[in-house]
């Protein structure tokens, strides 16, 4: 008798099947830490919406609003350049 070795088993994750939902699928995600809460998060920031942005979100983790000012750069790589309480 052969003992299945779970661990041989190769699982496939299949990939997200909502993100079809999803008409443009151009959000990439910007790290900031929130100046509320201390913890990080990311923001969905859409790069083609402008090299300068400024956003309005609630925080995930303290549903504070916040405001985050965005930088996108050349490769279209989002960053925080800074946040504020609203
Ligand atoms: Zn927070």
């Amino acid at each position: 008798m052969k003992k299945t070795d779970a661990r041989s088993v190769p699982r496939k994750i299949v990939a997200q099947p909502l993100a079809q939902c999803k008409p443009m699928p151009l959000e990439t995600d910007a790290l900031y830490t929130c100046p509320s809460c201390g913890e990080q998060n990311a923001l969905g920031v859409d790069p083609t919406a402008g090299r300068r942005q400024t956003l309005l979100e609630d925080c995930p983790v303290c549903c504070r609003p916040l405001v985050f000012t965005v930088n996108v750069d050349r490769d279209g790589d989002p960053s925080v350049e800074r946040v504020d309480r609203e």
